[in-house]
């Protein structure tokens, strides 16, 4: 479906397709996932903010959707992507059935979900350990949600019972986590502190962080990815925002392209859609992704009702006008 919105898009978009997906599990607070998908002549870029993000915030997320659909992507460095199977904030017998399916040897597992407690967590990482076995590597996300002094205790609780590979985002501030990084062993990875800063190009993680995590539309694109990448000189994650098989593809060309890889990415999430934009979506393989970019074949199916494109006709003025 077409809808134009009232501003002028920019010169080459020549399609604007709304998509709407019930996701299987509720994640990050949302039940269906939602987003545009420009046309232009390199290909489809996605346009998928979060609603929770203001028309400031989106404005990087809408240059990288502009960047996919009218420029080239910077040359892939490999052909395929190893990646994490993602697990939501589910119980054990559900995460161990996600783990298992996947065909995954990385797993980054939700905790500290709102409203569950330590044990919910500690049983979830079991599970995946078990789902896993013993070489496979378990990193947890706890999306800023942690004090450091909690961070310390339930971090040394699921390290001492699974082996943690890293601990994405345990505590908001980059103080914290650098106060955090003194009194545990595992790696940091820091991933809202980049992407939800003013200038990912020049927040300080010399003590805060031991790995990046790059989010294409977070950071403005592809090429805008691999220059925070480039002034971190940090180990690098590439992550998606729980986007379609379009989005994923501008993640997994930002993988490819980056000089080294030295862990699995979490782009392996549109398992957690019920049906994707395109008949071939971006699934993994035996743990990894192909350099590919899917054409989304797909979408009359998915098409979003009346209300939600309206929504977003009016989110894509209100970010051209920002
Ligand atoms: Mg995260």
């Amino acid at each position: 479906m077409t809808a134009a919105p009232a501003a002028a898009l920019p010169a080459g978009i020549t399609e604007l397709a709304i998509y709407e997906v019930p996701l299987r599990t509720r994640f990050r607070g949302i039940d269906v996932r939602d987003g545009v998908l420009l046309r232009g002549p390199a290909g489809w870029g996605e346009f998928s903010p979060f609603w929770d993000y203001d028309a400031a915030e989106s404005r990087r997320w809408w240059a990288a959707a502009v960047e996919a659909a009218v420029e080239d992507w910077p040359a892939p460095l490999r052909d395929s992507v190893p990646v994490n199977v993602t697990v939501p904030a589910v119980d054990a017998e559900r995460a161990h059935a996600i783990v298992a399916a996947s065909g995954c040897r990385t797993a980054k597992v939700k905790v500290a979900e709102p409203g569950q407690t330590a044990a919910d967590d500690r049983a979830r990482v079991e599970a995946v350990r078990s789902a896993l076995g013993p070489a496979g590597a378990i990193r947890v996300d706890a999306n800023a949600a942690w004090d450091v002094d909690t961070a310390v205790r339930r971090i040394r609780e699921l390290d001492a019972a699974v082996g943690l590979e890293y601990v994405e985002q345990p505590c908001p501030g980059l103080d914290e986590l650098a106060r955090l990084r003194r009194r545990i062993d595992v790696r940091v990875a820091v991933d809202e502190g980049v992407r939800r800063s003013a200038d990912p190009l020049r927040v300080d993680l010399r003590e805060a962080g031991d790995v990046v995590v790059l989010k294409v539309q977070p950071l403005g694109g592809v090429r805008a990815a691999l220059r925070v990448a480039e002034v971190h000189g940090l180990p690098c994650v590439v992550s998606s925002a729980l986007e379609s098989s379009v989005g994923i593809a501008a993640g997994v060309a930002l993988a490819a392209a980056l000089p080294e890889l030295p862990f699995a990415c979490g782009l392996a999430t549109v398992a957690l859609f019920t049906a994707d934009v395109s008949g071939t979506p971006l699934l993994p393989v035996d743990g990894a992704l192909p350099v590919v970019r899917p054409e989304p074949d797909r979408l009359a199916s998915l098409a979003a009702g009346d209300g939600t494109a309206a929504r977003w006709r009016a989110r894509i003025d209100e970010v051209l006008a920002a």
